[in-house]
């Protein structure tokens, strides 16, 4: 049940707009037609600003290519705009040419002024209304009690203040003036609280900074409004969301007679620095619906959102920073001058609420920091990510491609199909060793099955489903289910618990062709699956084992993990001892372990609770592959049963517990994170491309064909580069192709049945390599394979 392929990624949080949360549009989604075509390139500036729009330099434009690592979407540069739609399509490939015709464009002299001039009308309409509100709420607050008020901090420890006055950055300030100015947004009584806000009554405080998440959510998502802010003076545009997202932000709006272009994005950066300069304070006001739809009624999008998640007679909140108002629950950071660092990073065309029959919008990324050093290190991180792109690794090393003719299911060339090997292999040898028993189940099944496994239910629109001989069947979306049945087709009696059941059964999830990327979201894929059926005594020493287990294969891979609980939520189903009991249980098993592990109170499963298991990769990015699950569901729907030691009624037959889990998770998706991890430099276990023997002429091809061979057929991948390349030719191809060791022969490693061993990792050794006997490196081979070591070391 488990297994989720790519369970990293966080729920879009708030948009800025209110309470709407529409679905994300499609990747791929097409652009709209239109060009923009420069037309004022002699146009004076707009009086406002002249020095700023002549100052935004080719260069910075130039820089200001996106990131191709999370490019699904392309900058809409010139050349990029005349063909929105095909382009779209090709995702990251596009980069190079967009970034050229930015460059080729002379960026930064865009042929637009910094700001519209004279600015949109609805600005006015907007500050007048909020102005006009601002000051009777601001006589309301006034009006409120000032009593004394104590505010309790996470460490025990109490402040005073007065209920409608002290804020939460008083507290900080009182603490200390670094605090103050570190932090980003407070808690109170647990609910996310703007730090000018008032206390209204005596509170529990936390205050968060940039390392925490939620904070780092409010962060971006008031940076957020930065960006809307210098959209609107920029473009005069209509705003329509801009929610926080993993990396950043971005913001999404209806543009008349233009399309964003990469040469905008200085005019952008220009404006959220001079925002941010401004120290715009945030201020917060609460409107009923009617004022709502008044003050934005310019904005047809705005209008909607209103009509769609607000209900008649109640109210929600704007946020005012400069002239921008905006929809929005908020909170935010005090005022826009946190913001330090701001970067434009790529823009894409979308559709309102995601869905084609609407209007074609235009969407621009962003991501900001409080400091610039953080900015300058994520954008390095984002280059040494685009190098990495498992897609791009995939194709130069030729381990794999996708077809249309099989969106979502990947095509494992020879050498990609030995590294898939080699991770379940490793998974299969350790089965042998911790008492797991492989088994092999089919892939279709009547759906019959799955409305007993409740997945007919739950999970039917991710199913492939067919008709046969009047039958509904549909492909396999887990393994539980069958092993279900296997557990099910005789009398299981105690003596046999645990048994544990393992499958590399081929799985297929009904992904939309949209959603699909690579190898980390696929429609077709294979887990190193478990189901263990068990008794619930047993579930600690169960527990410890897989720990250990998963301990040992990240070992393997040099990650680093963390472990979490997740508790009974509110509605579950079980009896409540039963619960308890597992719960202490997988607490007990956490401890013993060593590892460090964080309560998630109330977030299991409806049918049992779970251990989520985050690992980091070398670029220290998380992502969570093993899934420990606890299930005393399934074995209610299908009525499972052992016979228990003992005797008297209700005593004898009892339903076993299972806990599903799986290490690598999806063994794609794991190719995807490894292949990034090693930046395609694979430890010699995993090798797909282990040794290359080049003779050093011509003379020497049949004595490399030989050497070869017997690497081979003791079990390595090795070749021999006979081509017509020179040497060097082949030494540096077989470089880029990261093979692990050169092996170079010539007259002296024929006579002396050597070779000189050239190792990948080893610098010293690349221009002066070791002469070696074949027979010692068969050896050291064999050794090296053996540790599966991560260093490259024979
Ligand atoms: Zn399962
Ligand atoms: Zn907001």
């Amino acid at each position: 049940m488990p297994g989720k392929q790519n369970n990293n990624k966080k729920p879009a949080a708030p948009a800025p707009a209110a309470a709407a949360s529409p679905k994300p549009a499609p990747a791929a989604a097409p652009a709209p037609a239109k060009t923009a075509e420069p037309k004022v390139a002699a146009a004076a500036p707009a009086p406002a600003a002249p020095k700023a729009a002549a100052s935004a330099s080719p260069k910075k434009a130039a820089e200001a290519k996106p990131a191709a690592a999370a490019a699904v979407a392309v900058a809409a540069a010139p050349a990029a705009a005349a063909a929105p739609a095909k382009e779209a399509k090709k995702g990251g490939d596009a980069k190079p040419k967009a970034a050229k015709a930015a460059k080729g464009g002379k960026a930064g002299d865009s042929a637009y002024p910094l700001e519209m001039n004279p600015p949109p009308e609805y600005i006015q309409h907007r500050i007048e209304m909020f102005e006009r509100l601002k000051a009777k709420s601001d006589e309301e607050i006034k009006k409120k009690p000032r009593e004394p008020i104590t505010i309790t901090l996470p460490d025990g420890s109490v402040r005073q203040g007065t209920s409608w006055e002290t804020t939460p950055l008083d507290i900080a300030r009182g603490i200390s003036k670094s605090l103050a100015e570190r932090v980003i947004i407070s808690k109170v009584n647990n609910v996310l609280w703007d730090l000018g806000r008032p206390f209204e009554a005596s509170c529990n405080l936390q205050l968060l900074d940039f390392e925490n998440d939620e904070a780092r959510a409010v962060f971006w998502h008031s940076s957020a409004h930065i960006l809307g802010e210098a959209c609107e003076r920029h473009y005069g545009c209509h705003l329509c969301i801009g929610p926080p997202i993993d990396d950043g932000f971005y913001y999404e709006m209806a543009l008349k007679d233009r399309s964003v272009s990469q040469t905008d994005y200085p005019a952008l950066e220009r404006l959220a620095s001079n925002i941010a300069g401004d120290k715009q304070p945030f201020e917060r006001l609460v409107l009923s619906k009617d004022d709502l739809l008044e003050m934005f009624k310019h904005n047809p999008y705005k209008v909607h959102i209103i009509k769609d998640k607000i209900p008649d007679g109640t109210s929600t909140t704007v946020y005012r920073c400069g002239p921008l108002i905006d929809l929005c629950r908020g909170p935010h950071v005090p005022h826009t001058g946190r913001v330090k660092a701001f970067s434009v990073m790529k823009n894409s065309a979308s559709y309102f609420l995601g869905d084609a029959k609407n209007d074609s919008l235009q969407r621009i990324y962003g991501v900001s920091f409080p400091d610039k050093k953080q900015l300058a290190e994520h954008k390095k991180f984002l280059e040494e990510a685009a190098k990495r792109d498992h897609r791009k690794i995939g194709r130069e090393q030729e381990l794999f491609f996708f077809h249309e003719l099989s969106p979502g299911s990947c095509f494992f060339l020879p050498h990609g199909a030995r590294i898939y090997n080699a991770l379940v292999e490793l998974q299969r040898e350790e089965y042998r060793k911790r008492g797991f028993d492989e088994v092999v189940t089919p892939n279709v099944y009547n759906t019959k099955l799955w409305e007993t496994s409740g997945h007919w239910q739950k999970y039917q629109e991710n199913m492939f489903a067919f008709e046969v001989e009047k039958e509904q069947y549909a492909l396999k979306p887990m393994n539980c289910p069958g092993h279900c049945v296997m557990f099910g087709h005789r009398t299981r009696s105690y003596q046999e618990l645990p048994l544990r059941l393992a499958d590399f059964g081929v799985l297929h999830r009904n992904e939309f062709s949209g959603a699909l990327s690579g190898l980390t979201r696929v429609r077709r894929f294979q887990q190193d699956d478990a189901h263990i059926f068990c008794m619930v005594d047993q579930i600690e020493s169960e527990m410890e084992s897989c720990i250990q287990f998963l301990q040992h294969i990240y070992g393997i891979f040099g990650f680093t993990f963390s472990l979490r609980l997740s508790t009974r939520p509110e509605s579950y189903l079980g009896e409540i001892e039963v619960w308890d009991e597992a719960e202490k249980r997988l607490e007990n098993a956490l401890n013993k372990s060593g590892y460090p592990w964080e309560l998630n109170p109330g977030d299991g499963a409806f049918y049992g609770p779970k251990i989520d298991i985050t690992i980091k990769d070398a670029l220290k990015r998380p992502h969570q592959c093993a899934t420990i699950q606890l299930d005393f569901q399934l074995p209610e729907r299908f009525n499972l049963t052992y016979r228990t030691s003992e005797v008297g009624e209700g005593k004898e037959w009892k339903r076993p517990v299972i806990i599903h889990r799986a290490i690598l998770g999806s063994v794609e998706r794991m190719i995807a994170i490894l292949t990034e991890n090693f930046a395609g430099k694979w430890p010699f276990w995993l090798a797909p491309r282990q040794a290359v023997v080049i003779p050093i002429a011509p003379a020497f091809n049949d004595y490399a064909k030989a050497v070869s061979q017997r690497l081979w057929d003791a079990g390595f991948y090795v070749e021999a580069d006979v081509s017509e390349f020179t040497l060097n030719k082949k030494v540096r191809n077989a470089e880029v192709a990261h093979f692990n060791f050169i092996l170079i022969v010539g007259a002296e490693e024929m006579a002396a049945e050597s070779v000189n061993v050239r190792n990948r990792d080893d610098a010293g050794t690349k221009a002066k390599g070791e002469m070696m006997r074949v027979d010692e490196l068969l050896v050291r081979f064999a050794k090296l394979k053996e540790s599966k070591s991560l260093q490259n070391q024979l």
